[in-house]
Formats: structure tokens, C-alpha cells, sequence
């Protein structure tokens, strides 16, 4: 099937006299006829669902949409995107490894890995999505567990060279995690390109009507974890489940299941039934949002750059311009389109951008990003404030930077409403 017939009809597919509409089973638990069988799901000899923690017939069919749009064999939801970051490194970190992370990456990703995950004894090192082989050659460790980055990063949209960054862990044993938040896999499929795992903020493209938080890490099944001999949580005896190996028990799927069976048992963060039904609805017109959005943006950012030599925009960052900075990167991990959101300066710096912002009247000030609605933000002022200037650098976002997010009504209005607030400036 086409990427947008999985959007409409991947996951559920109901039985005879079943709902047509994903139902929502608000249930916390599941009854069985014997102690047998119910300990049998415990020891995970059998599939089945037991406790919603763990898994739930709602959740569970929108998993298997998300993963057959991305490609993969798993797919675990969870409550939000930060806890699907944090996840995706916990199932195959301990205190004492080490994570190459691109340093263009969502602010509050920079701050779970940077604080929270160095406290817990997880060492990261930041590098430039920008970096060589050979700079990023000498990063490594031989306590190194994965390499991540983000397709586009939020908010610097940075494109990731996923085959240079994917091929580099590989050859040193370990996998590639990207977050696809922004690209969405109608975009992008970063395991076409040599990605191992791939996560996602749900709350953006995927929902998109800003009504539900939400996360997911998606498994390709395709890293080799006995090969590269540097992950004895998937391939010894787990003794928390009676001494199962996953790579034994679960072949190409041992890591999705570890990441259910062990993470997500002991922590929680489980997405819940009522969001991922509303999720499902957004994955349903995921397709034509974002084809929407990335029609606007183009315009938007092309009528930004116009207004570039009567100086009142300074810069326009968007993937998808002829100016932008890899081209070479667009065309080929995005060529379909990039997504909605454009990034610029407006004259006056930092004072000038909120100016600007309060004079939109369309584009409502959230602190969100990437849902139907246009909206815009000043990452310095808001989802950055925390950083110091040069970790805000080092991110890639300047204290001009607006990140405009286009929403899918008619582009005329869109354009009206920037074109006014920029006259006053
Ligand atoms: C928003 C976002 C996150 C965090 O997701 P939440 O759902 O807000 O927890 C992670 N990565 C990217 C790229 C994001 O945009």
C-alpha cells in the first residue's frame, strides 16, 4: 500500500460486525479463564494483553500504524515525545555509556540528555550535524552505545545526513536513532536511509490539532545486536523475566519488545487510550496536512526572502529554498517536501522578532509547533530560555531566530497577516 492509503488504513482493520472507527477500550486490565494463561503472559510466552502499562487494544492498533508507515517491526507508543527519547537511549544505555547526539536537536531533548541523563550517568557528546567522518570518527568511545539526531531539527531545520551518520555507528557496532518528529514518514522513512530506530513527538504532524501529547519509538528490526557484542541487556538472560534472551526469543523485534517488557514496565509513560484514539484520527489525514503545509511554507518562505532587500526580514532558513544550506540533503532524504516550518530574523533582533510576533493576528503565540493552525514563537524567549548564548549557538538558534510554524489555511490570509505585521515594524 501508498504511504497515504497506511495513514486511512493501517493498523485496525475490524472483523465482521466489529465498529468501523477504532474503538477506545478504556481499560486498565483484562480477564482470563485461568491462572495458566494469565502467567503465561507474564513469563511472555504468549501475546496478549493483560494490563494497560503495557499494552492496550487502542494503543496497540495505532502502534502498528505508526510502525507500518515508518517501516519497522515495533512500535511502542508512549505519554509524550520526551518520554520516547528518553526510552529509546534507556533500553540500551546504563550509567558509565556514552551517546554521540547531534547537537541540532529540540531544546527540551537537549536538556533530558545534557542534565537529567548525565545525572543518571549517561555521558553525552554534542557534535555538529555538520561534522566529517573522520571528526566524528574520533568521538567515539569504546563505551559508546548509539549515535542520534533529528531529520530536521526543531527549531534550527538542520537536515541530518541519516546514510553518513548511520553508516559511522554501524561501523563502530552500534545503532542509529533519529527522531522524525518534524519530516514525518510521509516525508522522510529514515530506515530507508539507514536508521535503526526512529522516534517521534506524536504531538506535532502526527496529531496535529494540538490535542493530545504523545511519543513513540519505532523499531526497523534491522540492527544486528549479537553481531556487534556490545548489548548484553538483548542478548543474556534478562533474570526479571525468567532468564529470557530477546534476541533469542524475539528476533529482529528484540529491542521493541525490551523496550515494552522492561522500560516501559518499570517506568510507565504509557500513551493513553483516549489520546491515541484522537492521535489515530490525525494519522488518518496525516497526508494531506502535510502536503498542505509544505506547500504553504514554500510560499511563505519565498515571500519572506522577497521582503529580505527592503530590510525588514534579515534571514530565511527553510529546506526547501534554493538558498538553503544543503540542497543536496533536501533533495535526497526530503523530496517530497521538508515540512511547515520556517525559520527567520526580522530587523531589530531580539526586540524587533517580538514586535513582530505581537502584531501577527492569525499566527497565535503558543508554545507549540506543527498543527493545523499557524502559530509562531521566539525560541530564545521561550522554549530556550534556559540556554546559555553559547549552548543557544551551539544549537543553532540565534536570539533573532522566529520559528513561524505554517498552518494549512488558505496561504492569502497567511500572507496577509505577516505582510501587515511587518509593516509596522
Ligand atoms: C516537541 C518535540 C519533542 C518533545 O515532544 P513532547 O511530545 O513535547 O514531549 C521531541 N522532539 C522534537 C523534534 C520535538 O519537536
Amino acid at each position: 500500500m501508498h504511504i497515504d492509503t497506511k495513514c486511512v488504513q493501517s493498523g485496525y482493520r475490524p472483523k465482521n460486525g466489529e465498529p468501523r472507527v477504532l474503538p477506545i477500550i478504556q481499560s486498565t486490565t483484562y480477564k482470563y479463564d485461568t491462572a495458566e494463561a494469565m502467567g503465561d503472559l507474564f513469563d511472555l510466552k504468549s501475546d496478549g494483553f493483560f494490563y494497560s502499562r503495557l499494552a492496550n487494544p487502542t494503543v496497540d492498533c495505532v502502534e502498528k500504524k505508526i510502525a507500518d508507515l515508518e517501516g519497522g517491526v515495533l512500535a511502542v507508543m508512549t505519554s509524550s515525545g520526551q518520554a520516547a527519547s528518553l526510552f529509546s537511549i534507556l533500553n540500551i544505555c546504563k550509567a558509565g555509556d556514552h551517546v554521540i547526539s547531534s547537537a541540532a536537536i529540540y531544546g527540551g531533548t537537549f536538556n533530558l540528555f545534557n542534565k537529567t541523563m548525565r545525572d543518571m550517568g549517561i555521558d553525552f557528546t554534542f557534535v555538529s550535524p555538520d561534522i566529517t567522518v573522520e571528526e566524528l570518527d574520533r568521538v567515539f568511545r569504546p563505551e559508546t552505545r548509539c549515535v542520534f539526531g533529528e531529520t530536521i531539527s526543531n527549531p534550527s531545520l538542520d537536515v541530518l545526513d541519516i546514510s553518513l551518520f548511520a553508516a559511522d555507528a554501524h561501523r563502530h557496532g552500534v545503532p542509529l536513532i533519529v527522531d522524525n518528529t518534524f519530516a514525518t514518514p510521509v516525508n522522510c522513512r529514515p530506515f530507508e536511509f539507514g536508521a535503526d530506530v526512529v522516534t517521534h513527538s506524536t504531538t506535532k504532524y502526527m496529531d496535529g490539532h494540538a490535542c493530545a501529547l504523545g511519543g513513540v519509538v519505532v523499531d526497523s528490526g534491522k540492527f544486528d545486536w549479537k553481531a556487534s557484542g556490545k548489548f548484553p541487556m538483548l542478548t543474556t538472560p534478562d533474570e526479571t523475566y525468567h532468564g529470557i534472551v530477546y534476541t533469542d526469543a524475539f528476533g529482529a523485534a528484540a529491542y521493541g519488545v525490551k523496550l515494552r517488557t522492561h522500560i516501559m514496565r518499570d517506568i510507565g509513560a504509557m500513551q493513553s487510550p483516549q489520546n491515541a484514539f484522537l492521535l489515530n484520527l490525525g494519522l488518518e489525514t496525516l497526508f494531506l496536512r502535510v502536503e498542505r503545509h509544505c506547500e504553504n511554507a514554500v510560499k511563505v518562505a519565498k515571500y519572506l526572502e522577497s521582503r529580505i532587500p527592503d530590510g525588514r526580514i534579515t534571514w530565511v532558513d527553510y529546506p526547501g529554498l534554493p538558498s538553503y544550506r544543503h540542497p543536496e540533503r533536501v533533495s535526497r532524504y526530503l523530496p517530497n517536501g521538508s515540512c511547515g516550518v520556517v525559520s527567520f530574523g526580522v530587523a531589530g533582533g531580539r526586540e524587533g522578532a517580538v514586535k513582530f510576533m505581537e502584531a501577527l493576528k492569525l499566527a497565535a503565540i503558543v508554545t507549540h509547533v506543527a498543527d493545523a493552525r499557524t502559530c509562531v514563537l521566539h525560541p530564545a524567549s521561550t522554549t530556550h530560555r534556559q540556554l546559555s548564548d553559547k549552548e543557544l549557538e551551539e544549537c543553532g538558534v540565534s536570539p533573532d531566530l522566529i520559528r513561524f510554524s505554517v498552518g494549512i489555511e488558505n496561504i492569502e490570509d497567511i500572507l496577509d497577516d505577516i505582510s501587515s505585521a511587518l509593516d509596522i515594524l
